[in-house]
């Protein structure tokens, strides 16, 4: 996942970039950074563990307070997927020399970032970001420090997917999407200012102006003066992550010109068309499942309450290390008992990736009073891994890998049914016709991949 901002322009850029990356908290809690470029050509960049807030704080960005002549600048906000959890691969990610300098932020994932590294030389590089911005600096050193030339042949040499925001020392910004389009990005420009962030939500909030979303394989340039448009001459199958739509994206943001709650509360009504189910109270996993129990409970009849609390303090458990995610499960939620005693449960959440969680919740609703709990699932089984930006390595981790009947996931979860929405019902749901299901079908939108080879090679 990830988060990436950015801004150019007359205004306060540090203000701005920090805004956007508070509006993309949900895309990654384990480390912020910002970096900025000012008019003698200089990049200098301040990064931090943990939430914006802790990683961005006046104290850490004295710094770059203190600096003249800020032109424009670059954030992120990092979920990992490879390069480990809390190091040095806090993004943005600095690369060049004199003659060129990059600022580096990304989202999305660079499945086979070990072969590239060992392909140009670059030895043992630790995580895809930093292999990506040491490619990216090659292709533009060898194109005659061009970025934009060097972002339309990247496409040639990458398995995964990104959206991308570069800063060079020129200065200028640049964004770009991969041919696939995977995951989101968005700009907003008007009177001499970009914006950049990878939802539209958070332009919506921040910028004045009106916003578009970035399309497949688009790049775009701004130097202050004039914003350029072109494209990579690269075609490739347009699969826009589906897993946007069932959790990652905000529910006020807009993907490929879909709103994602109304997407999500589509899931729920084809869910309860799908896998009907008898019950008292529908019941959602909050947050991202709380959309899909509103269609659920439109189309079924049974209403709907909140039985759950969640402690959004504590933070995304689909996103926290695994290390962290019985900890999170311990302090995140918090039952009413009066919603949910004497009750049959309809339990509505978005996905089941591990299944520890969804157990603990079911185990958690019967100690205080469920007679029946009945999960039900706005997405299709999660079986396979995804090398495109989600932190799941290994079937083996994957419930719906391990244990193919729905009985025996039902079993496992410790509730007294379970259903899932169908492939069909999910696009039905979304309403677009491209997008990838890989992590559901195994189907990945790449020619020849050996998805054997990759999940043993991939090193998280
Ligand atoms: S495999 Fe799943 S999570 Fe990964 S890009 Fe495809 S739909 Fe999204």
């Amino acid at each position: 996942m990830c988060g990436i901002a950015g801004y150019m322009g007359s205004g306060n850029a540090i203000s701005i970039i920090t805004s956007i990356l508070l509006e993309l908290q949900h895309r990654g809690q384990e480390a912020a950074g910002i970096a900025v470029a000012t008019r003698d050509g200089s990049i200098h960049r301040v990064v931090g563990k943990g939430l914006v807030v802790e990683a961005l704080s006046y104290e850490n960005l004295y710094l770059l307070y203190n600096l003249d002549g800020i032109v424009g600048g670059i954030g992120h906000v990092r979920y990992s997927t490879s390069g480990g959890y809390l190091d040095s691969q806090a993004q943005p990610i600095v690369v060049g020399d004199n003659s060129l300098k990059i600022a580096v932020a990304f989202n999305g994932t660079i499945a086979n970032y070990a072969s590239l590294a060992k392909a140009f030389g670059f030895g043992n590089v630790n995580g895809d970001a930093k292999l990506l911005s040491m490619l990216l600096y090659r292709l533009a050193k060898e194109l005659g420090n061009d970025v934009v030339e060097a972002l339309k042949i990247l496409p040639m040499y990458v398995v995964g997917g990104y959206s991308i925001a570069v800063l060079t020392s020129e200065p200028r910004v640049v964004v770009a999407k991969d041919p696939h389009g995977f995951r989101p990005l968005s700009i907003s420009f008007a009177n001499n200012e970009l914006y950049i962030a990878s939802e539209t939500a958070a332009l919506e909030i921040a910028s004045p102006y009106p916003w578009r979303e970035v399309l497949p394989g688009e790049i775009i340039s701004f130097d202050g003066r004039s914003l350029e448009q072109t494209k990579s001459p690269i075609s490739r199958f347009v699969s826009p992550c589906v897993f946007e739509y069932v959790y990652f994206s905000r529910p006020d943001s807009v993907f490929n010109g879909v709103n994602i709650y109304v997407s999500r509360v589509r899931m729920g009504e084809e869910l309860a068309k799908e896998v009907p189910t008898n019950g008292d109270v529908v019941i959602p996993v909050p947050d991202s499942g709380r959309a899909a129990a509103i269609g659920f409970s439109k189309v079924s009849g049974i209403p709907i309450e909140e039985g759950i609390v969640v402690n959004k303090y504590v933070g995304r458990g689909f996103i926290a290390p695994p290390t962290m995610r019985d900890f999170i499960f311990r302090f995140k939620y918090g039952f009413v008992k009066d919603v949910v005693n004497g009750k049959r449960i309809v339990l509505v959440d978005d996905s089941i990736v591990r299944g520890t969680t969804m157990r603990n919740i079911v185990r958690r609703l019967r100690e205080i009073g469920a007679r029946e709990v009945h999960v039900r699932v706005a997405s299709p089984p999660f079986r396979y891994p995804c090398f495109m930006g989600i932190d799941v390595a290994s079937r083996d981790e994957l419930i719906a890998w391990r244990l193919m009947d729905l009985d025996d996931i039902a079993r496992a979860i410790e509730a007294d049914s379970v259903g899932y929405n169908s492939i069909q019902g999910l696009r039905k749901a979304v309403g677009i016709p491209l997008l990838c299901y890989a992590c559901f079908t195994g189907l990945y939108p790449f020619r020849g991949l050996d998805v054997d080879a990759l999940e043993k090679s991939f090193v998280r």
